[in-house]
């Protein structure tokens, strides 16, 4: 992916951080006590990575710490949102394209989200005491510029024809979207919090490489069509990281590894070491639930 694609998605991530920081307490996580605990822990009977991967690790964790003033205090990862739902993820499909739906391409998309988090959470299957052994995710949404794109009848997702953001791009409704109400409150979603969406999955006709956070993740519409039916849809594995909490590492890499994930280009699936990544974050939040 060009630098610009790249600079584009960290800008995007970090601008879905500073949107939802306004409600944290400074305070929790600017204690210097805490932060030399955070890196104290690392050698801890709970954490054996296999040998080749602790130093990276431990290189990764504490450049996110230096980069990333409030990386414990954030609470609108895809980690929490799981936990929030009692271990499932909705989403809502962002249709930013005049090319008709139908219900086959409809249900290979659901399908295809729920392939590609699958891949990241059976990494963490009976590990870390992470609760669920399977995350069932459901579309529960639909937006497109008009009703005449989307080739169905049936009312198993709900419909938002027209509402679009302030750049046009169509949208599910604000009132049911988990990144404005991340208190759980969905009161004013026509479907309540059973049709509440976590994330979207935004797919705009040419646009080039992706971005995620915790809003969801977004990618071409074109790109996203062709690879819908693969084992590997890489960009949005990549892209699923980043709603984990997962780095980019366009200016560095760690001891020890050289092609993985999250390392943009240098790799098509979820690579060992992106799973130590994974399990890494999900250790250090899991408290948090009380796990
Ligand atoms: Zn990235």
């Amino acid at each position: 992916m060009p630098r610009r694609t790249r600079a584009r998605l960290r800008r995007l991530w970090r601008s879905g951080l500073v949107a939802a920081l306004t409600m944290v307490v400074a305070a929790v996580f600017a204690s210097p006590s805490a932060a030399a605990n955070r890196q104290a822990d690392h050698p801890s009977p709970d954490w054996t990575p296999p040998t080749q991967y602790a130093q990276g690790l431990d290189e990764v964790w504490r450049h996110m710490e230096s980069t990333y003033g409030n990386l414990l205090g954030f609470r609108n990862y895809g980690w929490d949102q799981l936990m929030a739902n009692g271990g499932r993820l909705q989403y809502c499909v962002r249709w930013e394209s005049n090319t008709p739906v139908t219900t086959q391409m409809r249900d290979q998309i659901n399908a295809s989200i729920q392939r590609q988090w699958s891949k990241w959470f059976e990494g963490l299957r009976g590990w870390g005491n992470f609760p669920y052994a399977s995350v069932p995710v459901q579309v529960v949404g639909w937006a497109a510029r008009d009703r005449s794109l989307l080739q169905w009848n049936d009312n198993s997702v709900d419909l938002y024809i027209g509402n679009l953001d302030g750049a046009g791009a169509p949208r599910c409704a604000p009132a049911c979207d988990r990144f404005y109400h991340q208190d759980g409150n969905y009161s004013q979603c026509p479907g309540g919090a059973a049709r509440h969406f976590d994330q979207s999955l935004w797919l705009t006709d040419g646009f080039g490489g992706g971005a995620g956070g915790d809003w969801g993740q977004r990618m071409g519409r074109e790109y996203y069509m062709g690879a819908v039916n693969q084992d590997n849809i890489h960009i949005l594995l990549h892209e699923m990281g980043h709603t984990l909490g997962l780095d980019d590492f366009y200016d560095w890499t760690p001891t020890g590894v050289s092609n993985f994930l999250m390392r943009a280009g240098s790799a098509t699936q979820i690579t060992e070491f992106d799973r130590w990544m994974s399990r890494d974050f999900w250790r250090h939040l899991r408290s948090r639930y009380g796990l």
